[in-house]
């Protein structure tokens, strides 16, 4: 129904767009003029940040979710990994991974791929999936929250700041070999819908060089800074093979600071199909995170990234959630 209700949207605004010519609408409500390090350390939205549904009403290029006849699709696995330790037990949810069952006697064992399996992709079709996303790093606390990661074999979503992947070194091309998905957040987190077509170009370009030489594959994913939109981003997302990925839960960890009130906010968010809004660049949001984890997991989630989350993103779409 929900999902019904925000593709009708969706197409509602594309039309609304192409007859109005409409432009660019921020979901930051009050966009302050940054001072250069105030830009990286900031926050995608501050309060007030506007819930899926409100999105969807706004005169902006859709916001559209991966009808279901797609969920299902082969694709490439990046696993949640296989309940290392730190995920408590107990709950009613749909199991996160299964072992796989031990062989039966029964015969037609299931099609072996001839590359070694890699465990299978979570069904967020039928699981309670959700998408923990970290944006404007790396930072000095980057490592640490890979660590964190990698202890609950939790795989995230890292919207990257083009300018910060040198003054990380290696922390891209760990979290690309360590199975996180790797997006674009633009060169120096930039807004947007005010540059020139070539400064749009650049802004993007640049930054998913910078992401391949790191060794991951050229970014799908881009965030726009500030959630700020217009047909002509949207278009530069498209043409460059990219979706558009914004988020329903805001913890507003970049205002709060508080790794108590960062975890209270995702949990009080956190749906079925939920993009989780976190930044690697703060410490406090890096504490919060193991206890985040095994919160969500206690509660039943499958923490996933956003590929495996939304399934099949299309180029040029824009996402909130699931
Ligand atoms: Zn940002």
């Amino acid at each position: 129904m929900r999902r019904g209700a925000a593709l009708a949207t969706a197409s509602l605004s594309v039309l609304l767009s192409l007859a109005l010519g409409t432009s660019a609408v921020a979901l930051r409500e009050e966009p302050q003029a940054h001072a250069e390090r105030a830009a990286v350390e900031a926050h995608d939205v501050p309060s007030g940040a506007l819930g899926a549904e409100r999105l969807a009403a706004l005169p902006r290029p859709a916001v559209t979710t991966v009808p279901a006849a797609v969920a299902d699709a082969p694709r490439a696995v990046v696993d949640d990994g296989r309940g290392a330790g730190g995920s408590p037990s107990g709950t009613s949810s749909p199991p996160e991974a299964q072992p796989a069952p031990a062989p039966t006697a029964a015969p037609q064992p299931p099609p072996e791929p001839a590359v070694a399996a890699p465990a299978a992709a979570p069904d967020c079709a039928a699981l309670a999936c959700v998408a923990l996303t970290f944006d404007d790093g790396p930072g000095p606390d980057t490592g640490r929250l890979l660590d964190e990661l990698a202890a609950r074999a939790v795989h995230a979503t890292f919207f990257v700041v083009g300018r910060q992947i040198a003054k990380e070194p290696g922390a891209v091309a760990r979290e690309v070999a360590a199975g996180h998905v790797v997006g674009n957040h633009t060169w120096d987190h930039a807004m947007l819908p005010s540059l020139s077509d070539e400064a749009l170009a650049a802004e993007l370009d640049t930054t998913s060089q910078a992401i391949v030489a790191e060794g991951a594959p050229a970014p799908t994913l881009a965030r726009p800074p500030y959630g700020s939109l217009s047909p002509s981003v949207t278009q530069a997302f498209a043409s460059r093979g990219m979706a558009g990925v914004l988020w329903d839960v805001d913890t507003e960890d970049w205002k709060n600071r508080d790794a108590g009130v960062t975890t209270e906010r995702a949990l009080a968010g956190a749906h079925p199909g939920a993009i989780i809004l976190m930044h690697d660049i703060h410490p406090s949001t890096v504490d919060a995170v193991p206890g985040l984890v095994d919160a969500l997991r206690a509660r039943g989630f499958t923490l996933v990234t956003v590929p495996q989350l939304l399934a099949t993103p299309v180029a040029g779409g824009v996402y909130a959630h699931r």
